[in-house]
Formats: C-alpha cells, structure tokens, sequence
C-alpha cells in the first residue's frame, strides 16, 4: 500500500506515534494510501523546523531572489502538469479534465503571479518634514500555519503557499485529511525547485488533532485557514486567546440573480456552472438562483433539461462534467439536506439521489446526481445553510429591491452574481449586493491579480493580487529623527 508521510524539514518522515489512517478514491470508494496520523509532536517538529528556516536562510534571500524561486516553483508545476491532475482525480474524485484545464494552469498562473509580487511590496514614507524622516516597512510574520479543505486541494494548497512565502515567511501546511496528496508532491517540488529545507513544511492528520495543535502552537505567528464556519469560529477564539492574527475564508451561500432582461440562455448555463460545477463543493457556489418573476417558468424549464445533461460518473472520463463527492460522510450529508427541502415543502424537480445508471464498477464510489428545487423559500434550510453538494433550489422575486433584500438576506457574504443587460442596474445591483466578490453575466472565474475581500459569516480578511501579501505581514512605523533636537519639554 502506497504511503504519504508528512514533509518536515526536507524530508519525508512517518509521525512520531507511527499511526496513519486510510486515503479512499472517492471515484471506487477503495483505499489506495495509508497516510501519517499528526500529532502534537508532528506539528511542533514541523513548526520548529519552519523557525529554523525562517530565521536562517530563508532570511538571507533577497526578495528578488525569493521570486526567481517562486517562479521555478511554477515551472515545475507546469512541467509535472499532468501527474499532479491525476493524482488529485485519484485523492478528490474531481474530473481529470477539469483538473488539467481549470486547477493546474490557476496553480501556475497564481505561482507566478506571487512570484513576481515578491519584491513589489510597497509602504509609504509619509509627511517628512526637515528634521525627520518617516517611513513605514512590511516585515514577513514568522511561522505561517496554514489549515486548508479538501474541495481543490492543489489550488486551497497554493493559494495559502505561494503568498506567504513571497512575503518572506515559512510555512507548516496541514491540508485536509480527506486529500493529502497533491499537498505532499508540492511541498516535494517546492524542495527540487530550491526553496531551503523547512521553507515549506506538510503536516498531514485530522483537524482536531493536527490542524488544533498547529493553530495552539506558540511559535506560529498566524493561522490562514480555508473552511467550515463552525471550525473558523473555533480557530478564531484560540487565536484570539493567544492574541495570534487570523485569516478566515468560511463558507458562503450565494445568490445567482437572473433578471428577466438577461440573455436567459447565458444565465441558465452560468447558474449550472456556479451552482453545480465541482459538484457545488466550493464556497463562492451560487446554490440560491433567484429569478425574475416573468422568466421564472422558462428558466426553471431550461434549468430542469440543462441539470439532466450534466453527466456524473468516472472522473477520468474525458466526458464527465462531474465526479464523486468526496466522501461517504459527505454524501450523506447533502442527501439529509434534500430530504430537509422535501420535508420543509420545496418541490424536487431533478436529482435528489444517487444516480441509478452507474456501472457496477463504480457502485461503491459517492456520487449523486445534480439536483435542482422550486419553489423555495428564503426561511427553508436549504435556502440559508451551506449544503456543499450538487444541488440548487429557485426561489421567484418581483422586483429589484426584493431580488437585493432576498440576495443579501443570509448570514454569509462571500459571493454573488448576477444576470442582466441594463446598464445603470450592473452598477446598482453590484454597489448593493453585501458581498466581497461579485460575477456580472458571468459564473465564477478568478485570477490572481483581481483582490477579493470577505464578509459576515463567510470570513475575515482579503484574498487574491497584492493585497493578499498584506496577510502574511506585519507593518512597522519608523521615525527617524536627524535634527539634533527633541520636542522641548524639560528644558
Ligand atoms: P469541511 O466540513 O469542509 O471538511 P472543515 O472546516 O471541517 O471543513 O475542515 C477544513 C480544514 O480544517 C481541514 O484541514 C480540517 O482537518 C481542519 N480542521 C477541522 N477541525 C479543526 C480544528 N478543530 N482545528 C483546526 N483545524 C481543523
């Protein structure tokens, strides 16, 4: 049986306690890797050997040099493209070809985007005066512990990497128990690429064990994490007892609005995508799609026929739009949620249960057919939690204001997205939409110039282009006077 050890210091190494626990290919429901169970120990052999970096070489690298690092990070990437898509089809169950076109090439683009953002950090040197020289720097925070989901491992493990180092930081990652792999090849070629033994550290285990003593740990400096609301609010309040800084990227509850002046066809298949691509588990999915009253017949017709052709099953089938869920659990999970729409009095239109024409070989995987309800109301459960599955309900509004009310109407804040052809209401309905990102005419498609914030329940922080290196700092004001005299107080 193949095994994933955790990557601490440069090298590969079993935990302490010599326990591991099973990797299952959520596309066969098989186990195909046993993988090192952290502990407390792990994580402090890990954190310890991030410090070592930090203050060694890691501090010596100019940020030039940081970058030129970075960048060959991304070419490595590139160049290994096709077996990091199949070794996170086999950990995630998500489509290879989704993997190979959509999260490989974001890997490195975002790669080289931090690359490059590596010496570009900037702070003001404000209102000198003759006699004083004022500056402000952005110095790197230590330690970055980084707790990321199992939803685009690759990409959740970039995304917390590739900043925090082009600030100058080192890094203990603990990735999601669910899909350590991709996580270990990175840390491995972040080492072929040159980056210094203990620059980037993985630590692999269960949040409650691993992912806890990482974020107790003294001696790192923040915690950036990516997941559940329940589990931020945790991390929160230790980081807040320890007085530690925090990022938190929660979950979201999206609002795809589609006024009936959109271009429906447009519309329909950009709901789809928003709502249901990666089988709806990503936070910024837009499960909620509220449509203009005069439409709502024919988009939900349109719906209806478009979810049906969305074909579920074999992730390497070039052919499948969406693979298994990721777990038994998870499965579960979203199939208590449908049963929660049927009982509160939604209508189930399509989907609702695993789909009946799976090949025998694939009985035992998670999969679970694209699901879309009517007729749901803003105060059903399935219209106010985060359900992470493959299933979107449609609820009709008349006017604008209502559209905006119902949008806005629930504890997250993390993304919406709306249809329309009316100018004046594109700028309107963005301004008043309470959201930290916003797609017009358009599903979700990020790039890692464009800064995102986050809001309500969905986190604390910012995310994506320059600003996210503001994360992965700490500012320092510097007064420097020259003038040979003090501010006359004694004399
Ligand atoms: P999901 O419900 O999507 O699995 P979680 O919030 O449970 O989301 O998990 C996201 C990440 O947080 C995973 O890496 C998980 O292991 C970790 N985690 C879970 N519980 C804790 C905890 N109490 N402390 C720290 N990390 C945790």
């Amino acid at each position: 049986m193949r095994r994933i050890y955790h990557l601490i210091d440069g090298r590969e190494v079993p935990s302490h306690s010599g326990s591991y626990f099973a990797s299952e290919n959520p596309a066969t429901g098989e186990q195909f890797a046993e993988v090192a169970a952290g502990d407390e120990t792990d994580v402090d052999a890990a954190v310890k050997a991030a410090l070592r970096a930090f203050q060694g070489p890691w501090s010596k690298i100019t940020p030039a040099e940081r970058g030129r690092l970075l960048y060959r990070v991304a070419e490595l990437i590139e160049a290994r493209a096709e077996e990091l898509a199949a070794a996170e089809t086999l950990d995630s169950g998500k489509p290879l070809a989704a993997n190979r076109h959509i999260d490989l090439p974001f890997c490195v683009d975002f790669w080289r985007f931090y690359a490059g953002a590596a010496d570009k950090l900037r702070t003001p040197v404000v209102a000198n005066e003759p006699g004083v020289h004022r500056y402000a720097v952005r110095e790197p925070l230590g330690v970055v512990g980084a707790i990321a989901p199992w939803n685009f491992p690759l990409v959740m493990a970039s995304l917390k990497i590739a900043p925090a180092l082009a600030a100058g930081n080192t890094v203990v990652i603990k990735m999601a128990e669910q899909t350590p792999l991709t996580t270990s090849l990175l840390g491995q070629l972040c080492l072929e690429a040159g980056l210094p033994e203990g620059v980037v550290n993985v630590v692999h285990g269960f949040g409650e064990r691993a992912g806890a003593a990482l974020v107790r740990h003294p001696q790192v400096a923040k915690i950036c994490f990516t997941g559940s609301t329940e589990v931020g609010r945790l991390i929160g309040q230790e980081c807040a007892r320890q007085v530690k800084p925090f990022l938190l990227e929660l979950g979201g509850k999206a609002a795809n609005i589609i006024f009936a002046d959109a271009d429906l066809d447009l519309a329909v298949n950009g709901a789809l995508q928003a709502g249901l691509a990666n089988n709806g588990q990503f936070c910024l999915a837009a499960s909620r799609v509220l449509v203009e009253e005069r439409v709502a017949d024919r988009v939900t017709e349109l719906l209806i026929d478009k979810a049906r052709s969305i074909r579920v099953g074999e992730p390497h089938d070039p052919a499948t739009h969406c693979g298994p869920l990721i777990s038994r659990a998870h499965l579960e999970r979203v199939s208590s949620y449908v049963a929660s729409g049927c009982a509160e009095g939604a209508e189930l239109l399509t989907g609702g249960a695993p789909p009946r024409d799976l090949p025998e070989r694939l009985r035992r995987g998670f999969y679970f057919a694209p699901t879309v309800f009517g007729r749901v109301r803003p105060q059903m459960r399935i219209a106010r939690e985060e359900i992470f599955g493959p299933v979107i309900g449609i609820t009709s509004f008349r006017t604008e204001e209502e559209a905006i009310a119902l949008a806005n109407g629930v504890d997250y804040g993390l993304s919406a997205y709306f249809w329309t052809k009316d100018a004046d209401r594109v700028h309107r309905v963005a301004s008043a939409l309470d959201a930290g990102l916003v797609f017009v005419n358009m599903p979700q498609y990020m790039v890692p110039q464009m800064p995102a914030g986050l809001r309500k329940s969905s986190g604390w922080g910012q995310n994506f282009g320059l600003e996210a290196l503001e994360n992965y700092t700490k500012l320092k004001g510097v007064y420097v006077n020259y003038s040979g005299k003090i501010f006359p107080w004694l004399t």
